[in-house]
């Protein structure tokens, strides 16, 4: 498996929100260094590919915060990396901010710019590569920009699973991705507010690495162990580390 991962993620900089929290990528990327994967640094997404997820005028806007934009770009672009490394045979987790899947086409909120998710995929399709996909949104809260962009997708699958204990969650997941079929690319956004200590107060760091078991087995299943992750939320820096290391552990194996 491949990490996707630039220092320049780190700075705190470009928003002074809780995604752009001092130390949160410092955190992210405790558990994994030292890790079996090599880290690749991604080149930024240009207009050609965010064009696929969002309106001219939204990025024309976003352009006019200069931070915002080089950081949310090269978040898009860690994505598009990790799809393509993907595609290409090898697992990726793209260790990005900021969150994309608050954003649809001509909008963002919840700390989010750009579809990171949905520009991946949909630059995979634009190149041929995938007809179809699989997203699983762990994250706390409805990724409902990937719902808005990927609507007129009709093979593109969004999964939010909701449950209100940690056991009924992870067989929530379960049924769901067994229900799968048809399936070129499975996509997980990795949020790790769902913490038993972070905004979503259910999910143990044992229960991450579970969830990116399901997500592998689910995509050996489907369509030869295509898979990629990209980081959404996940505030609790004091675990986000070992929650994003349990996660890789279970996608990777
Ligand atoms: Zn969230």
């Amino acid at each position: 498996m491949k990490i996707i991962y630039d220092q320049r993620f780190a700075d705190p900089s470009y928003a002074p929100d809780n995604a752009g929290l001092p130390g949160r990528m410092a955190s992210a990327m405790a558990g994994l260094r030292g890790g079996p994967w090599e880290v690749l640094a991604p080149p930024p997404a240009q207009d050609a590919d965010l064009l696929l997820a969002h309106d001219a005028a939204f990025l024309e806007g976003i352009a006019g915060d200069p931070p915002r934009d080089a950081m949310a770009r090269l978040a898009a672009g860690g994505a598009i990396l990790a799809a393509r490394t993907a595609h290409g045979g090898e697992p990726a987790f793209a260790c990005v901010r900021p969150p994309g899947h608050h954003a649809a086409r001509g909008e963002a909120w919840g700390h989010c710019t750009f579809n990171n998710v949905a520009v991946a995929l949909l630059t995979l399709r634009a190149e041929h590569r995938i007809h179809s996909a699989l997203v699983l949104d762990i994250d706390a809260h409805t990724g409902d920009g990937t719902r808005k962009v990927l609507a007129d997708w009709p093979q593109a699958e969004v999964f939010n699973p909701y449950a209100e204990t940690a056991e009924e969650y992870l067989a929530v997941v379960e049924a769901r991705l067994a229900e799968a079929s048809s399936v070129d690319m499975v996509a997980v956004s990795a949020g790790f507010d769902g913490y038993r200590l972070d905004v979503g107060h259910k999910l143990d760091t044992p229960d991450f690495e579970r969830l990116g078991a399901l997500a592998r087995a689910a995509s050996l299943r489907l369509c030869r162990g295509r898979r990629f992750a990209v980081l959404e939320g996940g505030y609790y820096l004091p675990d986000l580390g070992a929650n994003v290391a349990a996660f890789c552990k279970g996608f990777a194996e």
